[in-house]
């Protein structure tokens, strides 16, 4: 794992922290739908105002072509006001004299949110000057935005050498659950792979089977695992053209000895609607005007059999087409199980991609797991084998000894 300091190495008193969060949460008629992202920032802004810094929050919202009103995090602040239990300052921008006076302003312990960060197209350009104006603004950063650290823009990576640089709270315990899964596991390690496509999993797939010991495929994308072995998959959802590519995932497979598991039968319908008429169908028996939209009891049964013997388990998309039922069976059952096992101490379970959490959440076992990632893109991009710059670059932070550069004011 990436070595970087933590808040245990923090002396935040009377400091200005700059701290990267992700706020890029679900807003729909200027409130908050979706707090997840904020209440998992709670505990590092409590730690820092415990210890009496200032803290200033940067944090993207979106995709604005520039200032944009409806990109604006202000909607944002009164739900982190709720979470936190505490009042929150805003500024209307987060560089220059408008967040420099709004700093002035603050006591220790006290937190203010600054706007959208991307109202500057020098954010996703990581413009190193633009970078320097954040960092003029305080004394040390704090990077709590693992969603975001896949893009190296200037506020999750530039920033990060040009103060003194620490992971929060929710960065570090982000990584640690990862390496736990992937870098010293405890085996052996299971991965449930589903989601429509292997197009879009492509490196995750050719990288997790080297480090695995079993892979169990679900959703449209094992579709074209059984095309690539000679199945007929009738009209499922099935990337042909993937073939060799699935082929090629089989045999690095073979190569790391880890096992694939395929599903050996699935649900299927004739059009993909709810309650559409269903049939549980053996692989061998599926015609051509079906379609395989989730996987069979059979092959849940496998699963619940590999999850016995796994230790470990990653999870990344769902075994069928969950949000349209009956066509959740699969996804429903085996997030039960896992809980289950989670549960009774059995397995360390870890999952995460949008996708993935909807159908936890559909199940009711989020809060069951052994960690739930915030992140979709990081997520993948970890599991992927890929250094991420912002978590690199928290690895090149300034030593601790900087002196503040502005003095404590309370
Ligand atoms: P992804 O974003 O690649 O993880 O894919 C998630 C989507 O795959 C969900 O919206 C599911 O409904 C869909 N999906 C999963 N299994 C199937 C299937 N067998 N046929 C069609 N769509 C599926």
């Amino acid at each position: 794992m990436t070595s970087f300091k933590t808040l245990d190495v923090l002396d935040a008193k009377g400091k200005i922290v700059l701290l990267r969060a992700t706020l890029n949460v679900p807003v729909q008629n200027g409130k908050v739908t979706d707090a997840t992202r904020i209440q998992r920032l709670v505990p590092t802004l409590q730690e820092l105002q415990k210890q009496g810094a200032r803290v200033v929050i940067l944090s993207h919202f979106g995709r604005p072509k520039g200032r944009d009103a409806a990109f604006s995090l202000a909607p944002v602040r009164t739900a982190l006001e709720k979470e936190l239990g505490a009042p929150v300052a805003f500024a209307d921008d987060c560089v220059g004299d408008t967040a420099k006076n709004a700093i002035k302003t603050l006591q220790n312990g006290q937190v203010l949110l600054l706007e959208n960060v991307r109202f500057h197209p020098e954010e996703t350009k990581n413009d190193p000057a633009f970078a320097q104006k954040m960092a003029d603004l305080g004394d040390v950063y704090v990077n709590d935005a693992f969603p975001d650290a896949h893009r190296a823009h200037a506020s999750t990576e530039s920033i990060a050498r040009l103060l003194p640089a620490y992971a929060g709270r929710l960065m570090e315990a982000e990584l640690k659950a990862l390496s736990a899964a992937l870098e010293n596991p405890e085996r052996p390690v299971t991965a449930i792979v589903g989601g429509a496509k292997i197009s879009t999993k492509l490196d995750l797939l050719n990288n997790l089977v080297t480090k695995i010991d079993t892979l169990v495929l679900g959703g449209g994308m094992a579709n074209t695992f059984l095309h690539a072995l000679g199945t007929d998959v009738g009209a499922s959802l099935c990337e042909k053209d993937m073939a060799d590519a699935a082929r090629k995932i089989m045999e690095t497979a073979r190569r790391h000895n880890c096992r694939i598991l395929l599903p050996v039968d699935g649900i299927t319908a004739k059009e993909f609607r709810a309650n559409a008429p269903a049939q549980e169908k053996d692989n061998a028996d599926i015609s051509a005007d079906d379609m395989i939209l989730d996987i069979g009891p059979k092959s849940t049964d496998a699963i619940k059999d590999v999850l016995r013997q796994s230790k470990t388990l990653l999870w990344n998309g769902p075994l069928g087409a969950f949000e349209t039922p009956p066509f959740d069976a699969a996804t429903m059952d085996t997030a039960k199980d896992v809980s289950d096992l989670t549960q009774s101490g059995k397995l360390v379970s870890i999952a995460g991609g949008g996708d993935t959490i909807a159908a936890l959440a559909q199940a009711g076992t989020v809060d069951d797991m052994t960690y739930v990632s915030t992140a979709g893109g990081a997520f993948l991009e970890w599991l992927e084998g890929k250094e991420l710059p912002g978590v690199a670059a928290l690895s090149h932070a300034m030593p601790d000894s900087a002196k503040p550069k502005h003095p404590s004011c309370g």
